[in-house]
């Protein structure tokens, strides 16, 4: 299994960073699987795309869903079927907002399913279930579970407070987690509800997870954030995300 990260940034692009989407090609025969869909989107322009697409939001800011109208541009080159899941909050941002006129007044034609927390619901044939966190006007963790096993954490858009480590535990083989912040910047961190190096370090203690890779990050930063606070030190192993990286896990 693959993934490629379509936008790496959080709150606008940078010259080296769309913002926040993650592209699972192939997560089951005919489905692909989108995690957010900020700027980065456009780039499943380019994409092969099977039937079936499913996109999951984990909150209606515009950095996660401002790439819904690119849409037709994808589905142009590769008509698929559209499913896009979210909380009812998100939805309804979608559908009355950012698809109403006059900001972009197409007809919003999409099928939607309306998450809940607690509530697994299964596509194909992958469990999924969500989780909430804490930021402005809340955001959504995602876990999904193949049938063989084989787990995906994903967490953005939190300011790390730990109420969802129990969620990401176990060891899953991969845990996508921000980190805008370096710790200096602790107070921007805290008042724009999102997490520090000393929030991830905690997130990767309770997880255990397997393999860990840090996005959504400031694009202010202009050389690898990862290098602040020493994080590569602080746990072996991670990666820090790039526009285009592919991950194997
Ligand atoms: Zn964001
Ligand atoms: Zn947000």
């Amino acid at each position: 299994m693959y993934l490629e990260f379509l936008g790496t940034a959080g709150y606008h692009p940078s010259e080296t960073r769309h913002t926040s989407c993650v592209f699972l090609p192939e997560v089951a025969p005919g489905h692909s699987f989108v995690l957010d869909a900020g700027s980065g989107f456009f780039r499943l322009v380019g994409r092969s795309l099977p039937d079936h697409l499913h996109i999951f939001l984990s909150h209606p800011h515009l950095d996660h869903v401002m790439g819904l109208t690119f849409l037709l541009d994808v589905l142009h080159f590769h008509p698929s079927q559209v499913t896009i899941y979210g909380d009812a909050n998100t939805i309804k941002a979608i559908r009355q907002t950012l698809f109403g006129s006059p900001l972009f007044p197409l007809e919003f034609d999409y099928k939607v399913v309306e998450t809940r927390h607690y509530h697994p619901f299964a596509v194909a044939g992958i469990e999924i279930e969500t989780h909430p966190l804490t930021h402005p006007g809340g955001s959504n963790a995602y876990r999904f579970r193949w049938p063989d096993g084989k787990t995906l954490c994903y967490v953005t858009d939190t300011i790390g407070d730990g109420q969802y480590h129990h969620f990401i535990s176990g060891a899953p083989d991969l845990l996508i987690h921000e980190r805008n912040f370096p710790d200096e910047l602790a107070d921007l961190a805290s008042s724009s509800g999102h997490c520090t190096t000393k929030h991830l370090v905690a997130a990767a203690h309770a997880s255990r997870a397997r393999q860990i890779v840090a996005t959504h990050f400031n694009p202010l930063t202009a050389t690898d954030p990862l290098l602040e606070d020493d994080v590569y030190g602080q746990i072996p192993g991670i990666i820090g995300a790039s526009d285009c990286l592919k991950i194997e896990f």
